[in-house]
């Protein structure tokens, strides 16, 4: 395609203003009113306008949504079909998913406030692969014979866990909800969904495509609703075998005890982060260190989980590589998500603006120095948006050095010496990822040793597929999503002893 045939911003608004969005929840194959009657409003940050009115579910509809779910599950719709055609209908939906990328694309957008360059080019395409990935796998995957002694065949088996609850954050609505679905179902399950109250639009979608690519009533159920209700309500239902989290390290305890004092569903949490990217006096290529450590934390508004928030740099570069950054950051001001030149869009909501500003704040009272930014943009749209947002002169004990900010808003520490980063790196409660630019290849492997984090990059932030896993260390959470590895979550171990007699 030429690059005149690309859509532009007025062709993404006419687009957007004739949508029709799915806003009932998607229960046994149907879509159904929550049964309260209740409702909230869908408020796309773009504006600050409500676009749709969605189901408000409660535990009423998770539990008809379990009911569905597990019903699917005991009459074998799915298992039953086998892995081969569960891999049919999982690269079907993939498929459908591609096809439908534009829209999908604009309910991502409008919803919570990405570009439409990166939902059109990353989200779908990421979340769509996600699903092909596992559906390939599904039929790859073989089970085990013990060495036993000859008198005994003893076999080792993975079976569905049955009735996975899988809630889900409003930063990578459909990529979260696809890391976790993909293995879910190729394993064989079935799912309720809950997308976070801030972007359930593309979730509802996703679930009439499931529909349309063969998947049985019942085995994915979509419940919109909010946290303390339908989703306490997951994390507390009796016939969940297990519920897979991505959000906020203080909801991740909640789903710990919830499962404590209800039937000790398994629970798996991918949570928050504060990442250090590092950067030695020998980096090899300052230059693209610099573009990386600007888009490690301005890329999704800042709203990105394993966001590069604590830039680390050795003092005697630091002042020189901070100017590096800086200059990267100007080139990414907020603009129009629609518009397909913007990188960087709206913050997903009022509320997160006020606290990502509330963070600045206290960078400032607590001595840090404001470098650029700091303040709300395009506030004649109504809409949420932030500048790129840096301090220096960050000491590791600040508040915007411990604390989550999940804005575009990057703290520099300066550092004397490997040893020192690697202390600083760690002194967090966080361990989702980290990341090291050094020309030694010494210094890397023993840095990337010591940093207790899922993932290290070397020369490099942000990279990585489907086909490695993801997932923190200490308080980032526990589980892991993408690769094979993430398929186990989704499974239970069962032994088979056969008496062969002497
Ligand atoms: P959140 O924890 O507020 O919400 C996540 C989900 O939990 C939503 O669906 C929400 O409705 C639900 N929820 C909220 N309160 C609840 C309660 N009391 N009981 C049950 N469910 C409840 O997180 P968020 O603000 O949507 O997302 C941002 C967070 O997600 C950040 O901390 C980010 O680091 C994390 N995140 C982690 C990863 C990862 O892979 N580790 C990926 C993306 C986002």
């Amino acid at each position: 395609m030429s690059a005149a045939a690309q859509p532009t911003v007025e062709d993404w608004k006419k687009r957007a203003s004739a949508l029709s969005f799915r806003n009932q929840a998607f229960i046994a194959g149907k879509f159904q009113p929550a049964q309260s009657g209740k409702t909230f409003d869908a408020i796309s940050p773009l504006e600050g306008k409500a676009v749709a009115s969605v189901a408000a579910c409660d535990a009423a509809d998770v539990d008809a949504a379990v009911k569905a779910a597990r019903a699917a599950f005991d009459k074998g719709a799915w298992t039953g079909m086998g892995p081969a055609r569960r891999k049919k209908v999982l690269l079907k939906l993939a498929d459908l998913m591609l096809k439908n990328r534009d829209e999908l694309a604009l309910l991502e957008t409008i919803d919570m406030g990405k570009p439409i360059a990166y939902s059109t080019a990353i989200d779908v395409p990421g979340a769509a692969a996600a699903i092909a990935w596992y559906g390939e796998l599904a039929d790859k995957v073989y089970d085990e014979i013990a060495p036993t002694d000859p008198t005994a065949l003893a076999l080792i088996s993975r079976e569905p866990l049955g009735v996975i609850g899988a809630v889900v954050p409003w930063n990578f609505p459909l990529l979260m909800t696809s890391w976790k679905l993909g293995p879910a179902l190729a394993a064989g399950n079935s799912v309720v969904l809950k997308p976070a109250e801030q972007s359930p639009l593309s979730a509802l979608r996703l679930a009439e495509l499931a529909a349309e690519a063969g998947l049985p009533e019942g085995v994915l159920n979509v419940v919109p609703g909010f946290g303390e209700t339908a989703g306490q309500a997951i994390g507390r239902h009796m016939d969940i075998d297990c519920v897979a989290f991505t959000g906020s390290t203080e909801v991740g305890k909640y789903f710990l005890r919830y499962a404590a004092e209800s039937n000790m569903k398994q629970v798996s949490l991918e949570c928050g982060g504060k990442s250090p990217n590092i950067v030695l006096a020998d980096c090899p290529d300052l230059d693209a260190a610099a573009r990386a450590a600007a888009m490690g934390i301005f890329f999704n508004q800042g709203e990105v989980c394993n966001a590069g928030s604590r830039l680390l740099v050795e003092d005697k570069i630091k002042d020189a590589f901070l100017e590096k950054v800086i200059a990267n950051g100007k080139k990414l001001q907020p603009g129009d998500p629609l518009d397909p030149a913007t990188r960087m869009g709206a913050m997903v909501d009022h509320v997160q603006m006020q606290r990502v500003l509330g963070y600045v704040e206290e960078g400032k009272k607590g001595g840090a120095v404001l470098k650029m930014g700091g303040k709300q943009a395009r506030s004649e749209t109504g809409g949420y948006y932030i500048e790129p947002t840096v301090f220096d002169g960050v000491d590791n004990k600040m508040k915007i050095a411990q604390e989550e900010i999940f804005g575009p808003v990057l703290s520099t520490i300066a550092f004397k010496d490997a040893a020192d980063a690697v202390r600083i790196g760690n002194d967090t409660i966080y361990g989702l990822a980290a990341a090291i630019w050094t020309s030694n290849v010494t210094v890397a492997h023993k840095m990337a040793r010591a940093l207790r984090a899922g993932t290290v990059w070397v020369n490099c932030y942000d990279a990585g597929d489907i086909t490695v896993p993801f997932g923190g260390y200490k308080q980032s959470g526990f589980g892991r999503d993408r690769s094979v590895h993430a398929l186990h979550k989704y499974t239970n171990l069962k032994t088979t002893w056969i008496n062969l007699g002497k």
